[in-house]
């Protein structure tokens, strides 16, 4: 039954800017302060207070929109979206309804089912708003202004996806230039990227769109694939049911993996939208649009053929690195430092991956540095540390970002390079195990594993396993 309908899904994304300051006045936009201490009279609507807008806040919005091909609107202009709550203290909030800065752009994604192309309406500036704490043990609601005031930019698409997997990798397409522009860290835990999901479902065959909801509250991927599949679910019973979906506004539940009713959906002329007479209109000159373009960073394509002609190294890791502008930084500046970029590599595909999915951390949350990343490279090169050690010394550095050298110094995690040491234990080892010696001799290979690893534990792990190899060899 269920196959019999089509989903039909269109996002409306806002992005937390990475600018210092606010959209509109000179507060800072730092995450994390005591409450209300990132405010001044304009982010806190105090009459008389006037607006004035953040120049990079236009140039991250038209470096989006450039990156999706949209079109610039040369004169675009901000209007007041009117309604009240406490955590928008001037009774309305600052937007772009009539001229947003960037129209009729496009997405390219790639999913099992091929290729397309994801239409965007467009993408607006506006501002966010506060925050509402509400203390149920007290039975008091606070409200903090921090980030009230600071930017955002909302990306539009048409309604053009048709399952959870391309909404998936739109949003991944979305955020890699995004991040690669430096325009925000795109954190969906944290918010700094929060997506709303429309979604309607229609007979397959049917022309029309059938009667959509709004779904939101949703902080992963994993979240977004789980609603997206459950509101489907709820809206083929009710079709199925005779009933009919209401156009309305819908809060996830992750947990319970059910969505509720928040409110039934309110029109563009419910908010009163009006042109906000504090603000001029915003003209981007040609030459302005002409430097905005030539500082466009190098995304990700263009990326992969730089790496495949520059470090010659594999396909595999070429993609793995190019997915995460994070971890392709750290590459090329480590590479940089230590000229061995297939080693860098490895210990960010290898151990970075895999510590970051013990810790529940993605690929911004790293806290080590390309110079660090590059010491340990080289030390294991020059055998100052054997593999083991490596590997101890890489989670330290991952989690407090020790410096190697000084670390490997403390610890004493140094490889023993005394020969005469080496010998005088290899001796004793080989005295120590005659069945072992034996064994070795009448061609049982496995024999010589077990005296490496006797001798590596006499000398605490300490020596490097190349040359307790070439030593056991050589004497017995
Ligand atoms: P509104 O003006 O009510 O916000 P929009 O036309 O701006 O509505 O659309 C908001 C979002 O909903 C867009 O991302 C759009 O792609 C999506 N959308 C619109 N109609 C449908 C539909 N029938 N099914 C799924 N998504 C839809
Ligand atoms: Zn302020
Ligand atoms: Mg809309």
């Amino acid at each position: 039954m269920a196959k019999q309908y089509e989903t039909v899904i269109g996002l409306e994304v806002h992005v937390e800017l990475a600018t210092r300051t606010k959209i509109f006045c000179g507060c800072s936009t730092a995450f994390g302060g005591a409450p209300n201490t990132h405010i001044c009279p304009v982010c806190t609507g105090m009459p008389g207070s006037l607006p004035v807008l953040n120049r990079r806040v236009v140039e991250y919005a038209i470096g989006v929109g450039l990156a999706t091909g949209c079109e610039i609107t040369r004169l675009c202009k901000f209007d007041r979206k009117n309604y009240f709550y406490p955590d928008n203290p001037q009774n309305y909030q600052i937007s772009q309804l009539y001229l947003p800065v960037c129209q009729n752009g496009r997405v390219e994604i790639e999913t099992d089912t091929g290729k397309k192309s994801v239409g965007i309406h467009e993408i607006h500036m506006e501002e966010d708003a506060g925050k509402l704490i509400h203390d149920e043990w007290e039975d008091i609601s606070l409200v903090d202004y921090n980030r009230s005031g600071v930017p955002l930019i909302e990306i539009v698409s048409e309604p053009d996806m048709r399952s959870a997997q391309e909404v998936i990798a739109y949003l991944e397409k979305l955020r890699l230039f995004i991040q690669y522009l430096g325009a925000s860290d795109c954190k969906l835990q944290e918010g700094s990227m929060r997506a709303d999901v429309n979604l309607s479902v229609r007979r397959a065959g049917e022309p029309a769109f059938g009667t959509r909801t709004e779904m939101k509250n949703l902080n992963s991927f994993k979240a977004i694939a789980r609603a997206i599949d459950g509101e489907r679910e709820r809206q083929i019973e009710l079709l199925e049911a005779g009933a009919s979906v209401i156009q309305e506004t819908r809060r996830w539940d992750d947990n319970k993996e059910y969505s509720y009713a928040m409110r039934s959906k309110e029109d563009a002329q419910d908010y009163r939208y009006f042109p906000d007479p504090d603000l001029p209109p915003v003209y981007i000159s040609e030459e302005w649009l002409e430097e905005i373009r030539s500082r466009q960073p190098e995304f990700r394509t263009e990326k992969m053929a730089r790496y495949k002609a520059e470090y010659g190294i594999p396909d595999y890791d070429i993609d793995i690195l190019t997915g995460s502008k994070r971890l392709a930084d750290l590459f090329e500046a480590a590479s940089k430092i230590c000229g061995r970029p297939k080693k860098v590599s490895n210990w960010l595909m290898g151990e970075t991956l895999r510590l970051l999915r013990e810790r529940e951390e993605e690929p911004e949350d790293i806290r080590f540095s390309p110079e660090h990343l590059a010491e340990l490279v080289m030390m294991a090169e020059r055998r100052e540390i054997n593999g083991s050690a490596a590997k101890e010394i890489f989670e330290a550095m991952f989690d407090f970002d020790v410096s190697p050298g000084q670390y490997a110094q403390e610890k004493g995690l140094q490889t023993v390079n005394d020969e005469g040491l080496l010998r005088d234990t290899v001796e004793r080892i080989i005295t120590e195990n005659p069945r072992s010696v034996e064994d070795y001799h009448s061609g049982k290979e496995k024999a010589l594993g077990f005296l490496v690893g006797q001798t590596m534990k006499a000398m605490k792990g300490k020596a490097d396993p190349a040359a307790v190899n070439r030593v056991l060899r050589e004497l017995l």
